[in-house]
């Protein structure tokens, strides 16, 4: 799978858990009411600036929610935080950061795992970490921007367990040089 499909398949996965998360917060019907009638989902490879964007154009039945693709070297608990932002962006009352949209952010941070920042789309966010690695057997990922030659040996070495499932093999990308360093 090259990389952009396995974005698009994560971004799929994530959004519908975000919609999950919506819908137990303010119901189904209520939902229904006030978002935009239909959302496409977009990656963006060349804004590395903002995290997300939502589009809203008025008196077209949809709206573009569009994420970078830098996004993808965070975990998914930030991409669903990032898409959730978006996606009350589409709520039909809603304007900006202010007003409704802070209630609906603040009412998920609220009941909800999610903190809802208005960040997201500033264009001040620069994700620049230099190294991901990823645990083989269930994927979790861990973002550093620094890696000492001995925690890579550590790493080769199948010396560090995952904090999830507690394997010991991962892969670990170099970001900046777009390689492999384990594999
Ligand atoms: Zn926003
Ligand atoms: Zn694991």
């Amino acid at each position: 799978m090259t990389n952009i499909e396995e974005y698009k398949k994560r971004l799929k996965n994530n959004y519908k858990v975000a919609m999950q998360v919506i819908k137990d917060v303010f119901g189904e019907e209520k939902v229904g009411e006030l978002m935009c009638g239909a959302i496409l989902l977009q990656v963006n490879s060349t804004a590395v600036g903002r995290a997300g964007i939502c589009k809203r154009y008025r008196g077209k039945g949809y709206c573009t929610i569009e994420v970078s693709e830098v996004l993808f070297q965070l975990s998914d608990d930030e991409i669903i935080n990032t898409l959730i932002h978006e996606i009350l962006h589409t709520f039909k009352d809603t304007d900006g950061h202010k007003g409704k949209w802070k209630i609906y952010a603040d009412e998920i941070s609220k009941n909800t795992k999610y903190k809802i920042t208005r960040l997201a789309d500033s264009s001040n966010i620069v994700i620049d970490y230099r190294y991901q690695i990823t645990c083989k057997s269930c994927g979790l990922i861990k973002n550093n921007h620094r890696l000492s030659k001995k925690k890579i040996n550590q790493y080769k070495d199948k010396k560090i367990e995952c904090p999830k499932c507690k394997y010991n093999e991962f892969t670990i990308k170099d970001l900046k040089k777009d390689i492999m360093i384990l594999e």
